[in-house]
């Protein structure tokens, strides 16, 4: 039975690589008929940012990605946020000493600076492994009596775990194969705090173990951790859960790894919601710079995992279908911003007009008293163009409003010595007509055309910019059709006096 966790730490609005990795949990857990967990780790109290849980929360609703267990819901294996756990991990840290896994030392920040710098000095790198370990203040290098009157004295210590000598370590990964370490590199790293706190790697392993996690699927910044992880569940005799690193996201120059600031920089969102920082800043967001949630997964799905074939328009559905681990690349992807423009752009297309004329009349208020079948059309005819329902407006106020203006380079193209006359032969033409459509009006208008030898564009450039003011736009015969007989005629009427 798959269980998957998306594991983040409340420390600030999601980003846009944290949405990747929550995304390919929640197809993998799919995949597999598992279960999606989230886990909030906010053992880090210095870090904690009001707000952030609920922004990951809104997040992974708005993408459609929602977890199936973990605050509020279904809570077989809760509670799901760390600090409520805090209790429990103490124990198995204190394990870890009596299984000579882990031992207690009280080096304080100024030692450990010292040893830092004075090892620099040398050229060489401080580790705190069994190279220096007994050179320093801890339980290995203590006597047993001196640790006590530490620990009763109320000082501060830390638990670490006791990392062994000249061993190589085999570990897995479903997308990197396999990888050698070896131990002698490794530092003893932090498990618990004096304060009462476990340190991420303790809680974490301690979790993924008791909430019964069988895949961790996580960034590529945590592949450094994956040698303690692995140590740690042989310390406590559990069997390890398969991981899979995902690749690093990169900048759209393909250089370095994508930051929370280069969205602010280079002018797009980094993040899945708009954020307000608890100073007031506040970061764009896909959603509310008119992104559909769709487009974003499909292009989500794209940064580091491909299905192997030519397609890339996906539903979620189809990715869940065609999701494996075992696709996703090891080296960074790059972040293309325009590529999540082009991805919405073709849910543009797909979506249907009704719901569209809805946004758009939200969007626009000169619209508030349109009708909503009319706007429909008006959106069929323009929206292969748009990229946002932003857009819109821009594409297609003529359809409501007539032109006050006329574009000035296209004046000069397209009103000419002649162009009278011929459009006020093109109201006689359509006076007439009863039966107002594009086909009747295409009809009638070009076969004028070609029976009176006149060029195309002489009289279809200038009615062209009578209708719209500039020379865009769909197919001038769908114009007016759309705005009708009589407004076309006022139209031109205008453009001609
Ligand atoms: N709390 C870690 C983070 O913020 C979780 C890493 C993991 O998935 O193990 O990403």
């Amino acid at each position: 039975n798959v269980r998957v966790r998306f594991a983040p730490s409340p420390t600030g609005p999601l980003h846009i690589g944290g949405v990747r990795t929550a995304l390919f949990n929640y197809l993998f857990a799919k995949k597999h008929n598992g279960t999606f967990v989230l886990r909030i780790e906010d053992t880090d109290q210095n870090r904690y940012v009001e707000g952030a849980e609920k922004y990951i929360i809104d997040a992974l609703n708005w993408c459609g990605i929602p977890f199936d267990e973990g605050i509020d819901k279904n809570e077989t294996f809760g509670p799901y946020r760390q600090s409520e756990r805090k209790h429990l991990y103490k124990k198995y840290a204190d394990d870890l000493i009596a299984s000579g896994n882990a031992y207690y030392a009280f080096d304080t920040a100024e030692a450990l600076d010292f040893h830092r710098t004075d090892h620099e000095a040398k050229g060489k790198t401080f580790i705190y492994n069994w190279h220096n370990r007994l050179k320093l203040s801890n339980s290995l290098s203590l006597s047993a009596e001196e640790v006590k009157a530490k620990l009763e004295a109320g000082e501060d210590y830390v638990i670490r775990f006791k990392s062994p000598q000249d061993e190589t370590l085999h570990l897995k990964d479903i997308i990197r194969g396999d990888i050698k370490i070896d131990t002698n590199i490794l530092d003893d790293k932090v498990l618990f705090k004096s304060d009462g706190m476990p340190t991420y790697h303790l809680a974490n392993i301690v979790d993924d173990h008791l909430m019964e996690i069988t895949h961790v699927i996580r960034g590529e910044e945590w592949l450094p951790s994956l040698a303690l992880h692995y140590q740690l569940y042989k310390a406590f005799g559990w069997e390890a859960p398969e991981f899979a690193h995902l690749p690093l996201i990169l900048k759209p120059t393909g250089k370095g790894k994508l930051s929370k600031r280069d969205g602010d920089k280079l002018g797009f969102p980094v993040f899945p919601l708009e954020y307000t920082s608890p100073e007031g800043d506040v970061s764009r967001g896909y959603k509310e710079d008119g992104y559909f949630a769709e487009a974003v997964v499909n292009f989500l799905a794209f940064l580091g995992w491909n299905p192997g074939t030519e397609q890339e328009i996906f539903s979620l559905d189809e990715l869940v279908n065609a999701f494996e681990l075992e696709r996703v690349n090891k080296s960074g992807a790059r972040f293309d911003p325009d590529k999540i423009k082009w991805f919405n752009h073709q849910y543009m297309q797909e979506q249907n007009n009704d719901a569209l004329a809805e946004l758009f009349k939200q969007h626009q208020p000169e619209l508030a008293d349109i009708d909503v079948n009319y706007v429909a059309l008006v959106v069929g005819l323009i929206k292969e163009r748009a990229t946002f329902v932003s857009d819109f407006w821009e594409l297609s106020h003529y359809f409501f409003t007539a032109p006050t203006t006329y574009d000035e380079k296209a004046s000069k193209k397209a009103f000419k010595e002649g162009t009278k006359a011929v459009l006020t032969q093109v109201i006689e033409l359509i006076k007439p007509i009863e039966n107002f459509t594009a086909e009747t009006l295409q009809n009638d208008i070009k076969g004028w055309i070609t029976s009176n030898n006149i060029g195309f564009g002489q009289v279809m450039m200038p009615l062209r910019l009578a209708l719209v003011g500039a020379l865009q736009g769909p197919d001038v015969f769908d114009i007016m059709f759309m705005i009708g007989k009589a407004e076309s005629i006022s139209r031109i009427e205008k453009a001609l006096s």
